[in-house]
């Protein structure tokens, strides 16, 4: 049996480490040059001419290059050369689809830890441990676990009475896959095509344009690697001139997409309504939206929900599908809790993120910052809302939104009910013996069922609790905070609005990908 990987543990950049110094040359390095980013299909770089800028978040006047956007006509070319890659690739034995990734998640740990990390920190305006978490850590995670996930799954077979030989066969499906990745993990980014990959398909990966930097670096290791032509296929581009091509395509028989509940939801109607031109059932596989909260019973620790609340809310700016975005405070406990977190919360530092300090850096473009700041700014024109920390915002050098924590006196307040996707936490303070219709609210106020946390040290509270917040979340935190799932530790997925629940870095995830054939042999 193959042994189980190990998490790769992180570095920590301390002043006055050489990791320090390595970082910053990296930095300093792709700072120095712009790059053009191609399309690439079947190993071959396309330029089409029709650029996009890509800039840094923290310093939006600095441009890292330009990304070269794939139309239609690029789609069908990757689409050709992904049915011309397809049958070696699935037909190669599956250690060596495997290797491929080993081998990338050695490059990443080793050689290229630092530029991935800088990719990440430049691109996506995240601090240094930020991105040796996600864009080191958990990427080289997805790929090694997965590995050794595909060799569990190929090992697990059926029983053969005498005389018989039955064997289930492993193989990609007959097509091309199609995935779509979000700007908020370098990780999540890099593991849903090699996902698909791994499993024997050739995939067509359209990364999102913001966070295209990183991206390209993934795509750039996963070939030097080994990754063969056409197997992966990378195409930045805007969502309806790549989609719409792919999902009119009667080959595609899979779509992994991480993104928003809205464009989700389009798609899944888009293959639905050509669902008879298919050859095979395109699989669907989402992760989409969350409203995370943050459930604090009035037995729980201030101090403990205090300091989850402000890594859960405001670490990686807020951008993440799990971060704790509305709290619910029992008003027994509020005060000292009040006066616990907003101290925390005066503590943050924002700002660059090459200045190795920050907590938090910007905010990934202007678009997420209008979004954002509408939120904030609907607050502070409500009078069932209170701004009690944060809520001035600046773009002038960098998309910069300040940690904001607001208080509502309905719990259906917009911000209690609506993503937000960034730094921005509303707490409803309720009354300590209307405890069950708080936990009715908290079930019930949102769409969404991704993640969450409960607070108590009395154990039938949190037994009581667990239970009646059943479905409320894929990944539920117990006096944790909701956020930082670590690859094989916490499959990540939820329910209802928020997706699929076909946990990203699992067994159950990749099953998806795989076509299984059962083969009965008399002897
Ligand atoms: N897996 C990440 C976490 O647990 C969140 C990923 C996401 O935002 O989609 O915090």
């Amino acid at each position: 049996e193959v042994p189980k990987p190990y998490n790769e543990p992180y570095l920590s950049y301390a002043p006055g480490t050489p990791e320090r110094d390595k970082l910053k040359q990296a930095l300093s390095e792709l700072r120095a040059k712009e790059v053009e980013i191609p399309v690439i299909i079947g190993g071959k770089r396309i330029f089409t001419g029709r650029t996009q800028d890509v800039v840094m978040p923290h310093n939006h006047k600095h441009k890292l290059g330009v990304v070269h956007k794939a139309g239609p006509e690029e789609v069908k070319l990757a689409i050709a050369s992904c049915l011309e890659a397809r049958e070696a690739w699935a037909n190669m034995p599956w250690e060596h689809r495997a290797s491929i990734l080993l081998k990338a998640a050695d490059i990443i740990t080793g050689p290229e830890r630092y530029r991935a990390n800088a990719a990440t920190m430049l691109g996506q305006s995240k601090t240094p441990h930020q991105s040796e978490i996600e864009a080191v850590g958990e990427l080289a995670d997805f790929f090694r676990f997965n590995a050794y996930y595909l060799t569990r799954i190929m090992g697990d077979q059926p029983s053969s009475p005498k005389e018989t030989w039955n064997r289930v066969e492993y193989r990609g499906l007959e097509g091309f896959m199609f995935a779509v990745t979000p700007f908020n993990f370098t990780a999540i980014a890099g593991n849903l095509p090699t996902s698909m990959a791994l499993c024997g398909n050739a995939v067509i990966w359209k990364p999102a344009t913001s966070s295209v930097y990183s991206s390209y670096f993934v795509m750039e290791v996963l070939e030097r690697a080994g990754m063969p032509p056409g197997v992966i296929n990378f195409l930045p581009g805007d969502g309806a001139d790549v989609g719409d091509a792919v999902f009119a395509d009667p080959n595609l028989c899979g779509l992994q997409f991480t993104g928003s509940t809205g464009t989700f939801q389009r798609m899944w109607h888009t293959i639905g309504s050509n669902i008879q031109n298919y050859k095979t059932y395109p699989r669907i596989v989402g992760e989409t939206g969350g409203k995370d909260f943050i459930f604090m019973h009035p037995t729980a620790d201030v101090r403990e929900v205090s300091v989850a609340a402000l890594r859960g809310a405001f670490e990686f700016q807020g951008q993440k599908c799990s971060a704790a975005s509305r709290m619910y405070v029992p008003a027994s406990k509020w005060d000292a809790l009040r006066e616990d977190l907003l101290a925390e919360v005066a503590q943050i530092k924002m700002g660059d993120v090459e200045e190795f300090d920050t907590f938090m850096g910007a905010v990934i473009d202007k678009k997420a910052f209008d979004s954002i700041t509408q939120y904030i700014d609907h607050a502070k024109g409500s009078d069932e809302a209170e701004i009690l920390a944060g809520g001035r915002y600046d773009d002038s050098v960098g998309f910069f939104v300040e940690p904001t924590v607001i208080l509502t006196s309905n719990p259906r307040f917009k911000t209690m009910e609506e993503e937000i996707f960034g730094p921005v936490l509303t707490i409803y303070v309720y009354e300590d013996d209307k405890l069950d219709e708080a936990l009715t609210l908290c079930d019930t106020t949102s769409p969404y069922a991704l993640t969450g946390a409960i607070f108590a040290k009395d154990r039938y509270a949190v037994t009581m609790m667990a239970d009646r917040l059943r479905h409320a979340a894929g990944n539920f935190y117990i006096n944790d905070k909701p956020t930082g799932a670590i690859v094989d530790q916490q499959p990540f997925g939820g329910g209802r609005a928020s997706g699929t629940n076909d946990k990203a870095g699992s067994m159950q995830n990749l099953l998806r990908w795989l076509s299984a054939r059962s083969i009965k042999e008399n002897l």
